[in-house]
């Protein structure tokens, strides 16, 4: 088994799942009908799909191992289950021998990272989301318009990691509306602010809001910065949380949108929220006295794990299950441009535009 770290967490890989267990939560009676709300959008976002995909597509393409930098996507399920398909996860390029293939994850990469590779000859797919991507051409562009750039998101992340190494001359993390007073700028009038495509929103326009008190001159991002799957899943959330007692998210523990899920629903209206990565971890009394239970999911998380959570729920009775929609999403991204064409050159189905993503995915 090895550890990857990402920022405060380290998870282990090649943990097996645990198995669901059925009749394990027991049928207590509560005073009103028994009903879970489940959140749409939940789960995948198109940046996961097409990372994961990639990771599978080399794998075929290329035959084992094939190297990843890092969690291809934050999630222990995603991530243990490729391992035991041939991929091998690292922290560093340097851990993987010159001339193997690696897969820069989701969450994407500095381009001393891309240096670093080239230097160990390494052939490099690149499964940054385009939605990073599109934060790392803005703090380029910033950064040559002689801007500073206000960097809203949380230290030690990748994704943060990545989007600094563009303009690491130029920009400055801001952590939570608590590091704004602390903030020291050289030009207040050439100001923009970014931010990590995670975030809480609402928390994101306070810290906005605090700093444009103190530099009235600083400049909004060309476009939001924190992707559809992040605000689409937290405004289902808030939805399901106005009306539910309990809300459970699935999701790992170094998911940055996961975590922000259980962070919104508590914000709104929910008296308590809890992360699983399993269905096994909900506690008999998480339920007492219950009648409401929300449920969603982060931006990678297969759907399967939720259905095993509806499951458990539904020996302790919860069987009436209600859908939540604020959104409908059909978002997909073409894959990396290593992996559009088979061994023998043809286009591939999945090149241009993935594919949906399939709701039974196990891995
Ligand atoms: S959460 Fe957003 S930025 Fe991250 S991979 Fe998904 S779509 Fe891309």
């Amino acid at each position: 088994m090895s550890t990857i770290t990402n920022g405060n967490a380290s998870v282990h890989i090649g943990e097996i799942r645990p198995a669901p267990q059925r009749n394990r939560l027991k049928d207590t009676p509560v005073a009103a009908p028994k009903r879970v709300l489940l959140a749409a959008p939940r789960g995948y976002c198109a940046g996961v799909d097409r990372a994961v995909i990639a990771v599978e597509k080399a794998l075929d393409r290329f035959g084992s191992p094939v190297y990843v930098r890092k969690q291809i996507v934050h999630n222990i399920h995603v991530v243990s289950t490729l391992e035991s398909k041939g991929a091998i996860f690292v922290d560093d390029v340097a851990e993987v021998p010159e001339g193997s293939h690696i897969v820069f994850s989701a969450h994407g990469v500095s381009p001393a990272v891309v240096m670093g590779a080239a230097d160990r000859n390494l052939d490099a797919i690149d499964a940054t989301c385009p939605l990073v991507t599109k934060v790392h051409r803005e703090a380029v562009r910033f950064d040559k318009a002689d801007y500073e750039i206000l960097l809203i998101g949380h230290t030690g992340h990748e994704e943060v990691e990545g989007t600094m190494g563009h303009a690491p001359e130029r920009t400055t993390l801001v952590n939570s509306p608590a590091d704004v007073p602390n903030i020291v700028v050289k030009n207040p009038d050439k100001l923009v602010w970014l931010s990590q495509t995670t975030l809480s929103v609402d928390e994101t326009m306070l810290t906005v809001n605090l700093l444009r008190e103190r530099f009235p001159n600083l400049q909004d991002p060309p476009s939001d910065d924190i992707c559809y799957a992040t605000q689409n899943r937290q405004v289902a959330i808030k939805k399901v949380a106005e009306q539910a007692e309990l809300v459970i998210v699935v999701g790992s523990a170094n998911s940055s949108n996961t975590v922000r899920l259980v962070d919104v629903a508590l914000e709104n209206g929910a008296k308590a929220a809890y992360r699983v990565d399993y269905a096994v971890e909900i506690q008999q009394e998480w339920l007492d006295g219950i009648s409401t239970i929300g449920v969603t999911s982060g931006a990678s998380v297969p759907e399967v794990l939720v259905q095993e959570v509806l499951d458990e729920l539904s020996d302790a009775g919860y069987l009436d299950v209600e859908r939540v929609v604020t959104a409908e999403e059909d978002l997909m991204f073409s894959l990396p441009k290593e992996l559009r064409k088979d061994k023998d050159g043809n286009d591939d189905e999945r090149g241009l535009g993935g594919r949906v993503r399939r709701l039974d995915w196990q891995g």
